[in-house]
């Protein structure tokens, strides 16, 4: 199948899930993971309509922003594991942040704030699984660290992200992370959005609130091997 047929087929399933669920599907905001795959491939995703991206890496998303600069109404979202000694390249590059989990990495975004980038819109990622080594803030420290977050001037603080747990249901998973998107809410009302939802369980995570999903493969088809 093609690009555009893949492309087609997601979002005819984001769609038939939206309405299942009784939401609007303009609600829902598909980010496009392009992680590993050549600028070529944003190029085309771009021509089909495709505005928002996803990448995980921030080396290849420094690249691939350097490359694509003329694609201007193109919205990088950063969805990996952010070190604080890359956050101004983070920062320069992404018009997202999916994946803030420490104090420390919300003060060096903060810190990184330029002319160009006044504002940042960030989300706190959140751990569904019970090991402490996956990504993601453990769910008994969420109020604090939306409290820190939300005192970082120029960083705008838009929600949750989580990955499922591999090996569990996704959905009791996705429905927790609802309860904590309402207790980040609790602490920044404008925190509305809930960042769930990949190739494997879009539609559930779509039930369970997701207002932006990440979904790679089942659009890009197979990833090349990261070089
Ligand atoms: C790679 C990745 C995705 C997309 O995964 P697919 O299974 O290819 O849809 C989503 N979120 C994160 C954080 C990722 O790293």
């Amino acid at each position: 199948m093609e690009l555009a047929a893949r492309l087609a087929q997601v979002d005819a399933g984001i769609e038939a899930a939206a309405h299942a669920a009784g939401r609007d599907p303009a609600s829902i905001t598909r980010i496009v993971v392009t992680k590993f795959h050549p600028p070529a491939l944003v190029e085309e995703l771009y021509a089909l309509g495709v505005r928002d991206v996803g990448e995980n890496r921030q080396q290849e998303l420094s690249e691939k922003t350097a490359a694509l600069s003329a694609l201007g109404d193109l919205r990088w979202h950063f969805i990996g594991q952010a070190q604080t000694n890359k956050a101004k390249a983070i920062r320069a590059a992404a018009s997202v942040v999916h994946s803030v989990d420490r104090p420390r990495i919300a003060d060096a975004l903060d810190a990184a704030a330029t002319a160009e980038s006044p504002v940042l819109d960030v989300l706190i990622q959140v751990n569904l699984t019970d090991d402490a080594g996956r990504g993601g803030v453990a769910p008994d420290e969420l109020e604090r660290l939306a409290d820190h977050v939300s005192g970082c001037g120029t960083l705008r603080l838009r929600g949750v992200m989580a990955v499922a747990p591999l090996g569990e249901d996704p959905a009791p998973a996705f429905s927790r992370l609802a309860d904590y998107s309402a207790r980040v809410r609790a602490v920044a009302a404008d925190a509305t959005w809930i960042s769930a939802g990949m190739t494997a369980d879009f539609p559930q995570a779509i039930a369970a609130g997701a207002t932006h999903l990440r979904i790679g493969s089942a659009i890009t088809g197979p990833r090349p091997i990261p070089g």
